[in-house]
């Protein structure tokens, strides 16, 4: 099973491991479990908090995007989202659990965080911090389009409290970006890199994707040179996959075909190997399977390095995921039904998951194992638990594949490994979760 899938062309189906169990277990009739927690007093100790705000909105649709976005609101609906998010956001806060509690991070994802105005987007945070002041958050992060970004709009997100600016740039090349869906173009990353590196957010992360359609050796590398020539906090490289639900899947159905457009998985690792090279060689330090930092002393991620240990993440806003004390949620992922059951005064949650002890170390394991690095220790402390042997065939195995070393303290990802570590995560899942639909 460990390699079977790493010789093959890019089919349907998804890669990348953001959560465990799989999403197809949480189910709308373990929801109950969220009120118990939400009504349950909050520990004298509690977890970390983080709040993510889901911002569902776009100016286009990328060809190889699987979230639901919506490309054609008007000014009205998008305040009403506001207005309904800051509801839910309210009534989360008036809980036993929540209440009073400040936010050690905040992230603000989508669809186009960016695609608000500067007005909406200050009615939406300054009613935030109503609720669950930010004053002790240790990061604010913020996605971006780069086409969305004037100056007075980055100026204003600074202010907001922004601390780590997320650009979604994904290629530089203006072919790659049209034929992949993408609504920027490479004027509008520079002009948009340049202004948010004025105005002077303390980190800056570029998103990379490898693999899109037409990319090619030379175009990859020039990225790469373009990348580093911006030298940014953060980059964060992709292997381009193909969700079903995407117009890139929509096409190969209607075609016929079951190979994506796109290069082959053992091309797109190459790719990000040469790249993680390219940016090693440049000073950079490869910090997990996707990501490489200029300084890892300075350059954390605390919203990723939080989620991954466990911490409380209060999801908000249409579909978005959280955990909170040890249940998984997600919410109604449809905006009408989303809205309506806010303006019915109700927790607008779609499904849900408790997850028991074996489950949260092995979440917390695997999530860890993607930072290409894991310290026995803190499973010792935290859970009483020795990996090493709990999983001794699994790692056992692994280890004559050459994707990684351990001993009684680190378990160590190699190159070869990490760069396909999303598939070999599944080694470690619990019999029942193993061979099941990921979304
Ligand atoms: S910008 Fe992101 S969320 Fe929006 S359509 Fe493209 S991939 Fe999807």
């Amino acid at each position: 099973m460990i390699d079977s899938k790493t010789s093959e062309e890019t089919g349907v189906g998804n890669y990348f491991i953001s959560n465990y169990p799989q999403y197809s277990f949480w189910k709308p009739d373990l929801v109950n479990h969220v009120h118990d927690v939400l009504n349950s007093s909050c520990p004298s100790d509690p977890l970390p908090l983080g709040i993510y705000f889901h911002i569902p909105f776009c100016r286009k649709r990328c060809h190889f995007c699987y979230f639901r976005v919506y490309t054609d609101k008007k000014a009205s609906e998008i305040k009403a989202y506001i207005d309904s998010g800051i509801k839910e956001i309210e009534k989360y806060g008036s809980t036993p659990y929540l209440k009073g509690r400040k936010p050690k991070f905040i992230y603000f994802g989508g669809g186009t965080p960016s695609y608000l105005s500067v007005s909406q987007l200050t009615d939406l945070t300054e009613r935030m911090k109503a609720v669950f002041p930010w004053d002790e958050a240790e990061e604010v992060a913020f996605e971006c389009e780069p086409g969305t970004l004037t100056e007075k709009k980055l100026d204003a997100i600074r202010k907001l409290g922004v601390t780590r600016l997320s650009l979604g740039v994904e290629n530089f090349d203006d072919h790659i970006l049209e034929i992949n869906g993408r609504a920027h173009r490479s004027m509008e990353i520079k002009r948009a890199y340049d202004y948010a590196r004025n105005i002077g957010f303390p980190q800056i992360n570029i998103d990379l994707i490898a693999g899109m359609i037409d990319e090619t050796e030379e175009n990859w590398k020039d990225c790469v040179k373009q990348a580093i020539a911006l030298e940014p906090e953060c980059v964060t490289i992709y292997q381009m996959e193909i969700p079903y639900n995407t117009t890139i899947y929509k096409e190969m159905q209607e075609s016929g075909k079951l190979t994506a457009p796109v290069a082959d998985w053992p091309t797109k690792r190459r790719w990000v190997s040469e790249a993680f090279d390219m940016f090693v060689e440049a000073g950079y330090t490869v910090t997990s399977a996707y990501t490489v930092v200029k300084d890892p002393e300075k350059v954390k991620f605390v919203y990723r390095d939080a989620l991954w240990g466990g911490a409380d993440m209060l999801g908000t806003g249409v579909a978005s995921f959280g955990h909170i004390g040890g249940v998984h949620v997600q919410n109604e992922h449809d905006i009408g039904t989303y809205l309506k059951r806010v303006t019915d005064n109700e927790f607008p949650i779609y499904r849900a998951y408790p997850i028991n002890d074996d489950e949260t170390i092995i979440r917390e394991f695997i999530l860890q194992l993607k930072l290409g690095k894991v310290d026995l220790s803190y499973f010792k402390n935290k859970f009483d638990v020795d990996l090493s042997s709990k999983f001794s065939s699994t790692l056992n195995q692994l280890r004559d594949r050459n994707f990684l070393t351990f001993d009684e303290t680190t378990i160590e990802m190699t190159r070869d490994g990490l760069l396909q570590v999303d598939w070999l995560l599944h080694e470690f899942f619990l019999n029942e979760h193993q061979n099941a639909r990921y979304a």
